[in-house]
């Protein structure tokens, strides 16, 4: 099956504990399609700037990423500058300007339009829900949002979410969507908006999914070392629907707990590194590894009988 995003293109300064990096190259699709890549065709949609050149486009093709939806503009590629406190948990913007992205009305390809499984990545509902209406042959659609668009645009949040299968989202902007504390109530509300399943990112407390009959959760891989927590999310949702894309068949609860597996273990490569660098060397030996690694954490013994 065939994936496609849309979402941020960006360039990133990032500070955290452990280091910092000046105008990386980053960005909500762009975390996405790298980590997808190692497991199917991916084509991103979105826009970029006059700054961005062709070492930004060699990353993504050097993945095999399709770009050519990728729309070069006159003006500024998105920008955003984040600091990390002490923890890793707590994420504070310094900065965030639109650039290219202010005007930006998306215009899919009839490839793009007609890819099987769609992903809208953190960017404005309104774009969001342009992009969906766009993606006719899309069996599976998942959106990702973030506080920013619960502050400030919640109505179209909530109309973009009606309009999808499936919801990845950080835990807290769960919460603080619904209003409502406990994570399996707060995920219930969301299943009652329209999609079926609700998968909570818990940074590196890990990962729940939530469906009408079903729950499944997994711990985060324990790493010794996490430089950068940017686009983890955006990693893990690479993972997760590009293993779901590879296994073709329907979202039936195997290929679901393969997938949260799947997208944990790009999640905790990412981190590992600075914005995209330690996904531009990762191998699909590595990915496999990791996850017969987390198959052996927990996998649990039978009751003795
Ligand atoms: P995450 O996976 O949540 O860590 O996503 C990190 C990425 O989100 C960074 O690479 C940023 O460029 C991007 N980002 C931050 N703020 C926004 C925003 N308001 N809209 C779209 N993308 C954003």
């Amino acid at each position: 099956m065939s994936l496609v995003v849309v979402g941020s293109i960006a360039f990133d300064s990032v500070e955290t504990p452990f280091g910092a990096r000046e105008r990386m190259l980053g960005g909500s699709a762009v975390h996405f399609s790298l980590a997808a890549s190692f497991f199917s065709d991916v084509r991103v949609v979105g826009p970029v700037g006059d700054d961005f050149g062709d070492d930004e486009y060699a990353v993504l093709q050097a993945r095999g990423v399709d770009t050519s939806d990728i729309e070069r503009r006159p003006g500024e590629t998105f920008f955003w500058a984040g600091r990390y406190e002490e923890d890793l948990n707590t994420r504070v913007t310094e900065e965030t300007r639109l650039g290219v992205f202010e005007d930006f009305r998306p215009k899919l390809s009839a490839e793009s339009r007609s890819a099987e499984i769609a992903f809208l990545g953190n960017i404005q509902p309104e774009l969001q829900r342009d992009v969906r209406a766009q993606c006719t042959g899309a069996q599976l659609v998942a959106l990702d949002s973030m506080n920013l668009w619960i502050d400030t645009a919640r109505e179209s949040l909530v109309a973009a979410i009606r309009e999808v299968d499936v919801i990845v989202m950080d835990e807290v902007e769960v919460r603080m969507l619904t209003g409502e504390s406990n994570l399996l109530r707060a995920a219930r509300e969301v299943m009652a908006l329209g999609p079926h399943t609700v998968v909570a990112k818990q940074g590196d407390h890990g990962v729940s999914l939530y469906r009408e009959d079903e729950f499944f959760a997994l711990p985060a891989f324990p790493l010794e070392t996490v430089s950068d927590p940017t686009g983890a999310g955006d990693c893990f949702a690479g993972g997760f629907l590009g293993s779901l894309a590879a296994a073709g068949s329907g979202a039936d609860g195997a290929a679901l707990r393969r997938a949260t597996a799947y997208g944990s273990v790009l999640g905790s490569f990412c981190v590992e590194e600075f914005g995209t660098e330690r996904l531009q060397r990762l191998t699909r030996e590595e990915i496999d590894e990791r996850y017969a690694e987390l198959q052996r954490m927990t996998a649990l013994e039978a009751a003795p009988a």
